[in-house]
């Protein structure tokens, strides 16, 4: 069977970074489970290892191929066996997170996500501090973040809302969307097209799988249904991890990428209006607290920066600073 790769977000780009490696295949990963691989190339669907060179000269876990990757392998097809993985090729964007029990290891969630869907409900899950946190997840991965704010239906003081995302996320589309009466869906579809990988972060039941089904046509993940204020259940099904859409575009939805945690910080970029207003203290620094020509302190008395928001600046600094997770 014949893949057009396009589909799966090959570009020029890639093909001509592919092409110094003669002899080999390209394929993206689509499924990963320990040291077995699925992917897919120009003949289908293949089971696939890393070769012992890779493995060998892996020094940390993000050497190792993840759900996204596009590699260099050494057959198009499954028909002789399973492949062997050589090379990954440059990533354009990496997802990670803190591997647990580990000091500094990062545990590679997803690769080459354009898309990075910050999902949130309007009523019981809406957090600001948790929609800062996933800003900087995606400004460090090098995806795109779009804030998709679900459960519309469930929500009261919309407009107030809105005010208040927008007040901590500059410059980030805000989308929002109801399963109930399909409100807001046109709007996330404007964002899937061929081609273009998109995945989801946000806490347990928010309604991630709901949108990932709307946008496949069919209950391929299963919806849980949970009490509203209940958001501790866990994901269990097991499902594919990177899924083409009928209309074009690409899902990343692996079970790590449900327990995205933050694990390293660019926080100037999340904070960005923090860190404008703090370069005009008079010491570099500052801990705004109690020295002379502070304009961060100013800032709160004169109203322009909340005290919460200086408040999550610093324990995401805190949180960073330590390797904390929350
Ligand atoms: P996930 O854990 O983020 O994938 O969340 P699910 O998609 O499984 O949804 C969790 C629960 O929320 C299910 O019972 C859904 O039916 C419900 N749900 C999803 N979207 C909406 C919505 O827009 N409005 C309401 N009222 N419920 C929703
Ligand atoms: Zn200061």
């Amino acid at each position: 069977m014949k893949v057009d790769l396009k589909n799966y977000g090959l570009n020029e780009q890639i093909k001509i970074e592919s092409s110094i490696y003669s002899g080999l295949f390209i394929a993206r990963v689509t499924e990963q489970h320990r040291d077995l691989y699925k992917i897919v190339g120009e003949n289908g669907e293949m089971n696939a290892s890393v070769s012992g060179k890779l493995a060998y000269q892996a020094a940390r876990q993000a050497d190792f191929p993840s759900v996204g990757d596009w590699v260099m392998v050494d057959r198009s097809g499954s028909d002789f066996g399973n492949a062997i993985i050589h090379h990954i090729l440059n990533r354009k964007s990496l997802l990670t997170r803190q591997a647990a029990g580990t000091a500094n290891d990062q545990q590679v969630i997803a690769a080459n996500v354009d898309i990075l869907f910050i999902c949130m409900s309007l009523n019981a899950d809406f957090n600001l501090r948790r929609v800062e946190r996933y800003l900087t997840i995606a400004w460090d991965s090098m995806t795109t973040p779009v804030i998709v704010l679900t459960k519309s239906d469930l929500c009261e003081a919309l407009q107030c809302k809105l005010d208040e995302i927008s007040s901590v996320s500059p410059g980030v589309d805000v989308v929002v969307c109801s399963s109930k009466d399909e409100y807001g869906f046109e709007s996330i579809n404007t964002y899937v097209k061929e081609g273009r990988t998109i995945a989801f972060v946000g806490s347990s039941g928010v309604g991630k799988s709901t949108i990932i089904n709307r946008l496949l046509g069919q209950d391929v993940l299963k919806t849980r249904n949970i009490r509203e204020h209940d958001d501790r259940g866990r994901h269990t099904t097991t499902h594919r991890q990177l899924i083409l859409l009928p209309n074009g575009g690409i899902v990343i939805d692996t079970p790590g990428m449900r327990e995205l945690q933050i694990c390293s910080g660019n926080l100037s970029r999340t904070f960005e209006d923090v860190a404008e207003i703090a370069s005009g203290c008079k010491y570099n620094d500052c801990s705004h607290t109690t020295e002379p020509g502070c304009m961060v302190r100013m800032a709160i008395q004169d109203g322009t920066l909340s005290e919460a928001r200086l408040e999550s600046y610093r324990k995401l600094q805190r949180e960073m600073s330590y390797d904390v997770l929350s």
